[in-house]
């Protein structure tokens, strides 16, 4: 940035320059041509008389006051008539364009300064008359280029300093989601890798001691075989849940997703469940509306969701509680509960609930099988049909989860 600004500064500089000594060219080119204009030459013998009666400065277009001298020469270069400022020496005149410097005095000092001088052939037909020399101060266009040159001086460290401090405010906005998204990925890979490291170090010391009993013993090495199955089971459960996390991110596949009737999806999840409930004691109710209604879905994926929300809801309600499961359809859009009267979630943890492997108790956990990612998929379902998914619990009390899916024409 700061190298750009420093280019962009060169450039609007070099552009001022070459401007302003162009229009400063075609203001004393055209004056150059005014006083030629005016001169009248009379040839007498072989020399050549002026008269510059005519000539007056009072049309100069502003140029008058910057006009150092004029000097009139005839073909030979001898000086003819001069105005303003008086010549030293004799110098050889060449036509054309020339900056040189000139003594100035003022305040008794003398000061050298620059000036801008054009030396103008003069002609009589074809033949050669002499020339006409104008010299013009460069005081007043080098004050406005000191200005300039002042202003993008003191500009530019601004502007740097200002683009600075913004960059580094936008580019802390700009890489927090960046940010954010590497530590998840971070957390997750660690994750992932405790949760594996735990069975196969049970799966290792289980083999190792299974080995080590004695060849009469029978009894230990078939137990410790139990466990194996116990931990590799776990292992594979956790690989699935990691591979479906994976393949499911983002979009739906659209080939995947068809009508499905929504109604008749929950009505068969809840028979299901139902018995699963009733088995550990627990009151089961289910609450959809008769007609049947179509929505776009994957239902495999869709019923994969409700699934994980229905185990936890049984998981975590003790015998004698009650789950329910309800649909509510709304005029562009229907809502799914998942409600329990079971141990609750407390508020502290309720924000992390949905990130990956977080449990809220991981001993307890650790021994019902979760592995704290059943919601993670859930949501991760849910938002891939463009639905919501959001929870409320009171700890001690119960927790409802609902879904929010928006109704396509
Ligand atoms: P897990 O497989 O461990 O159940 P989840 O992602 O499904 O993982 O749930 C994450 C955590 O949220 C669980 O460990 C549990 O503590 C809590 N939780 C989820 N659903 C419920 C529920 N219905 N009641 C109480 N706690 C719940």
């Amino acid at each position: 940035m700061g190298s750009i600004l420093i280019l962009f500064a060169f450039t609007v500089y070099h552009r001022q320059v070459e401007d302003e000594m162009r229009e400063l060219d075609t203001q004393i080119y055209r004056e150059a041509k005014r006083i030629a204009a005016l001169t009248t030459y009379q040839k007498q013998g072989e020399s050549w008389s002026i008269d510059t009666e005519n000539v007056s400065f009072r049309n100069s277009d502003g140029l008058e006051s910057k006009i150092i001298y004029v000097r009139w020469y005839d073909f030979r270069q001898r000086l003819l008539q001069f105005t303003g400022h008086s010549p030293r020496q004799r110098t050889p005149i060449t036509p054309g364009w020339k900056i040189l410097k000139y003594d100035c005095r003022s305040d008794g000092a003398t000061q050298q300064k620059n000036l801008r001088r054009l030396t103008l052939p003069l002609q009589d037909g074809e033949s050669p008359v002499g020339y006409l020399q104008i010299a013009v101060s460069l005081e007043p266009l080098e004050e406005s280029l000191a200005r300039s040159r002042l202003f993008l001086s003191l500009g530019i460290p601004v502007a740097l300093i200002f683009t600075g401090i913004v960059g580094w405010i936008l580019g802390s906005f700009a890489m927090r989601p960046a940010r954010r998204s590497y530590e998840q990925l971070q957390r997750f890979t660690a994750d992932a890798s405790h949760e594996l490291r735990a069975p196969i170090s049970a799966i290792l010391s289980n083999a190792q001691v299974g080995l080590l009993a004695p060849a009469e013993d029978e009894q230990q090495p078939r137990q410790r075989l139990s466990n194996i199955v116990t931990q590799s089971k776990s292992i594979s459960a956790l690989i699935a849940n990691l591979l479906f996390l994976a393949r499911h991110e983002g979009q739906l596949n659209p080939k995947d997703v068809a009508k499905t009737n929504i109604e008749e999806l929950l009505s068969s999840l809840g028979s299901e469940y139902k018995t699963l409930a009733v088995e550990k004691g627990l009151e089961f109710h289910l609450l959809v509306p008769a007609k049947p209604l179509e929505i776009h879905s994957d239902p495999d994926l869709f019923k994969q969701a409700i699934r994980n929300l229905l185990d936890n809801a049984i998981k975590y309600t003790s015998p004698e509680g009650r789950v329910d499961l309800e649909l509510v359809v709304k005029p562009r859009r229907i809502l799914i509960t998942v409600k329990d009267t079971g141990i609750g979630i407390p508020a502290a943890d309720l924000p992390h609930i949905f990130e990956r492997f977080y449990r809220v108790d991981k001993a307890r956990t650790r021994q019902t099988g979760g592995f704290g990612l059943g919601l993670a998929i859930a949501q991760q379902i849910i938002q891939a049909h463009d639905g919501k998914i959001t929870v409320e619990s009171e700890f001690g009390k119960g927790t409802m989860f609902q879904i929010c899916l928006p109704l396509r024409p």
